[in-house]
This record gives structure tokens, C-alpha cells and sequence, in this order.
């Protein structure tokens, strides 16, 4: 089957993807903490300049307001001829005083104060701040809507109040904190029915952001770039590492048991691991070697069946049933090679009367010395097989006419040369030999058949000789 995926390439994808989404969580969580910081950090800010301008303003009030050289251009708060500490109360307030040397002294009291203040912060630092209540005095002073939410707020508890806002292409944090009546305050205010402790306005602080958040953007810029760097560093090893780790020896391991049962070797390195891998090509090795065992030993069990198969098992000839099939096909290739042959039926004369005289076990004695005999006579590429009983048939190449009858002969003499040593005496044995040679023997089977036929004449005509087959084809 096609491989279409690789663990160590699936596990580096796991390990990559997680790195991946914990460092992405980690830059949020980054990111969201350095906001939260920097939201604390201008909280802090603004507080303190909240405070700092309630001292200023419980300064001013603590005076009753105070007097300032009227400059050129400048012009006395005027809402402060409608207050009054009560409804139709004349007020104790004196918005603008002439000295004995005709000197005139303008009222500033803290609202005016906290305004012009405001004013002069934010020329010189784009920080505003702006004094505002629900029910202001002065329309300058009214509230815009973060104004107008915080105060709400302030009324039902709150203690302070706070945003970002995005105003003319620049971010700013905003604050408020409330401001509560106090009994300064009611010398003016009083005639709005304030109470002491009651909630008279608030102080909203404006404060530029831009330089913090340019800040904290080159801060995340710069981890970003750093982490991406690692996090390309550490999944490059980690794609290298699940490869030399997993992939490769996986590979090796799959194309060792694809060869499993030959001669070969898993690398050293893989073998002397001591992890899972190291574990399989240790199994596998084992295998491979008592596969290798087995084979060798199927082998030469195949081998010997082969023998025993097609040789018999007292004459060490070839048997009957590989006569007929190699034997068979030996014959057809000489024959169609042009070869001529000569096939010879060997019969053992009066081999019952050994069997009855001195037994079957020397009957057998005299197959088997019989068979070598015979064997002895003939050419490493003859066929020499048992056929039957004490019957052997031989098929050899006889390439001139008489040949075959010639080699029968040889064995024949042989037997009759070579008798049988018995503990009686000397056993002679003979043989009758049926030979069939010629270029008209037709298929093996008639071969053997016409060898049969002059068997059965050398028999006839009195044993112990070699008789030819010389009937012509019908
Ligand atoms: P002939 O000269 O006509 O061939 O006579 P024969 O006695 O040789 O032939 P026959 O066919 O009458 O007897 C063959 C005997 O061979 C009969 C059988 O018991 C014996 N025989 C066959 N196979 C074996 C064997 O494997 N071992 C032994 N000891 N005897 C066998
Ligand atoms: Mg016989
Ligand atoms: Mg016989």
C-alpha cells in the first residue's frame, strides 16, 4: 500500500501545532496583560492628578476663592454674581474688589480656577482636565457623554470611572472621579440644593495614550519577531528530530520486515536504542534469524523430499514415478533435439527363486548390488531408474545403431561378473535385457513398451542374454 503520511511527520505537525497555539495563547495573554498594565498605570496617573487638583481646589475653597490682579483682557467670572448660599439668598461672594490704590482684584474661586488650570495643561501637555457637573453653572461646563454616564454612576456609588476613547486620530484615557459637596461649597452652591456629601460634579481627566501604546506595540512587536524566529528555530528541529527520530528508523525497520528471512542487518545505532524502536529491531532481528533458521532448515527438508520423491529407497535409483516424468520429459527433448535413443528393460532371471532360496532380505541385497552394477556401467547423464520389482530400466543417448545393444551388453556381463557374496557361497546372478534403440521408437511410452517386447524375447529365447526390439512400426 502507498504511504500517504508519515508518523514523525504527523508528529511533528503535533508538536509543532501546539507550540504554535500555546505561543499564540501566550501572546494574547501577553498582550491582554500588558493593556491591563497599562490601564493600571494611567489609572494610577490620572488619580494622582485628580488628587492633586482636589488639593488644589479644597486649597482654593479653603479661601473662599482668591483674588488676582485684573490683567488686560481679563474678565471676571460672571456666574458668580447668580450664586448664593439659598434660593433669593444675597450671596457673601464679591466677584471683583478695587484697592485704596484703585488696583482691581478679579474673584478666582475653584471652578474657574480648575478651568483655567485645565487650560494651561493643555497647552503644554495635551493633558485636559474638565470640572463638570449635572447641574452646571456655567454651559462651558457641561458634560459630554462619558461625562454625563460617570456622573450618573457617581450618584448610585461608584467611586471613579474610566475608558479609553479615540478623539481626532489619537487615543486617550479617560478618568472621573466625583467631587462631593462640602460645606465650602454651598456658599455658592447652596441655592442649587446640594447637601453636604452629596455629589456635586467630577473632575474628568483626559490623558494621551499614544506614546504608552507605541510603547507597548514595539514591546509585542519585538517578542513577536523573537518568538516567531524560536518558534521557526524549534519546529525546524522538531521536523529534523521526528525524522531521524521516527520516520527514518520506522523506514529502515518496514524495509527490513519486507526482507525478512534473508541475510541482513539493522544498523547498530537502531539495535542499541533503548526505546520502542530499539525494542522492535531487537525483536525483528531475533525473527529474522529464527526465520533464517527455519528457512535453511525447510530447505534442506525440501531437498530431501525432493530425493526421497523421486529415488528408491533400496536401490538408491531413480523410482518408477520419476521415470515417468522426468524421465518422460528427458526422452521428448532428446527426441526433439534429434538424439537418438536406446531405452533398456533390465529383468533379473529366476529372482523369485533367490527370494524362496535364501529369503527376501538377501533378495534385496540382490536388487541393491544388482542396481550399482548396473549403475556402474552407465554415463552420468543416463537415466537409470528401478521400474518394478527386479525389473530397472535404463535410457541413454545411443548415438550409432548398436550402441544401446552394446551397452546392454557391457551391463549384462557385468552382472554376471560381479556375484553375490553370501555367507553359502557365491550368489550368481543374470539378467535378461530388452533393448529398444532406433529413430522410430515413437513416444516414450511405446519406447518402453517395445523394450518390454524384447524383454519378453530375451526371456523366451532362454534368459540371461540381450534381446532387440526389431518388429517394424505398424
Ligand atoms: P523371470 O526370470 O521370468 O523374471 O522370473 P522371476 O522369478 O524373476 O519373475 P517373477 O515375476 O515370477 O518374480 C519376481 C519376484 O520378485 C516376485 C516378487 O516377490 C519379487 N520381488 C519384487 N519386489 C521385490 C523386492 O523389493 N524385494 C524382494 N526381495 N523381492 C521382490
Ligand atoms: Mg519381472
Ligand atoms: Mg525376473
Amino acid at each position: 500500500m502507498r504511504l500517504t503520511g508519515s508518523v514523525g511527520r504527523k508528529l511533528g505537525v503535533l508538536i509543532s501545532s501546539a507550540l504554535i497555539v500555546t505561543f499564540v495563547l501566550t501572546a494574547v495573554w501577553f498582550d491582554d496583560l500588558a493593556h491591563r498594565n497599562l490601564d493600571k498605570f494611567l489609572h494610577q496617573q490620572a488619580r494622582m492628578l485628580y488628587q492633586q487638583i482636589v488639593l488644589t481646589r479644597s486649597w482654593n475653597a479653603s479661601y473662599g476663592g482668591v483674588y488676582v490682579r485684573k490683567q488686560p483682557g481679563m474678565e471676571t467670572n460672571r456666574y458668580l454674581y447668580e450664586v448664593g448660599p439659598g434660593h433669593g439668598e444675597k450671596s457673601t461672594v464679591v466677584p471683583e474688589i478695587t484697592d485704596t490704590n484703585g488696583n482691581v482684584y478679579t474673584l478666582k474661586n475653584p471652578a474657574l480656577m480648575s478651568r483655567e488650570l485645565s487650560e494651561l495643561t493643555a497647552k503644554n501637555a495635551d493633558i485636559r482636565f474638565h470640572l463638570t457637573s449635572l447641574k452646571t453653572i456655567n454651559p462651558n461646563n457641561a458634560p459630554d457623554d462619558f461625562e454625563m454616564r460617570s456622573l450618573k454612576k457617581f450618584e448610585s456609588g461608584l467611586k471613579e470611572a474610566s475608558e479609553f476613547s479615540y478623539q481626532e486620530g489619537k487615543n486617550y484615557y479617560r478618568f472621573m472621579a466625583p467631587l462631593y459637596v462640602e460645606q465650602s461649597c454651598l456658599r455658592c452652591h447652596g441655592f442649587q440644593d446640594y447637601k453636604i456629601g452629596e455629589v456635586r460634579g467630577g473632575i474628568s481627566l483626559t490623558l494621551p495614550m499614544d506614546n504608552e501604546l507605541e510603547l507597548l506595540k514595539a514591546g509585542s512587536d519585538r517578542f513577536i519577531t523573537t518568538a516567531v524566529i524560536l518558534l521557526a528555530l524549534v519546529i525546524g528541529i522538531i521536523i529534523l528530530g521526528s525524522y531521524y527520530v521516527v520516520t527514518r528508523p520506522l523506514r529502515i525497520l518496514q524495509r527490513f520486515a519486507n526482507n525478512m528471512g534473508t541475510q541482513q542487518q539493522l544498523p547498530d545505532y537502531l539495535i542499541s536504542r533503548r526505546d520502542e524502536v530499539g525494542l522492535l529491531a531487537r525483536e525483528l532481528t531475533s525473527a529474522n534469524t529464527e526465520l533464517l533458521v527455519y528457512h535453511e532448515q525447510i530447505s534442506e527438508r525440501t531437498t530431501q523430499l525432493e530425493y526421497d520423491n523421486r529415488t528408491d529407497p533400496l536401490t538408491g535409483l531413480c523410482n518408477r514415478r520419476h521415470l515417468f516424468s522426468e524421465g518422460g520429459r528427458l526422452y521428448e527433448r532428446w527426441r526433439y533435439d534429434g538424439t537418438r535413443i536406446a531405452v533398456l528393460m533390465i529383468d533379473i532371471d529366476h529372482f523369485k527363486r533367490i527370494n524362496d532360496k535364501y529369503g527376501h532380505q538377501v533378495g534385496d541385497g540382490v536388487l541393491a548390488e544388482t542396481a550399482r552394477v548396473v549403475k556402474q556401467q552407465c554415463r552420468p547423464n543416463d537415466l537409470v531408474a528401478r521400474y518394478g520389482g527386479e525389473e530397472f530400466v535404463v535410457m541413454l543417448e545411443a548415438p550409432s545403431p548398436g550402441s544401446g545393444v552394446s551397452t546392454a551388453r557391457r551391463i549384462l556381463q557385468s552382472i554376471i561378473e560381479n556375484p553375490i557374496n553370501l555367507e553359502q557361497g557365491e550368489l550368481h546372478v543374470t539378467a535378461s535385457i530388452g533393448v529398444a534403440e532406433g529413430d522410430n521408437l515413437g513416444d516414450f511410452d511405446s519406447a518402453l513398451r517395445k523394450a518390454d517386447e524384447a524383454l519378453y524375447q530375451a526371456k523366451d529365447s532362454g534368459r540371461n542374454r540381450v534381446a532387440t526390439y526389431n518388429k517394424s512400426e505398424s
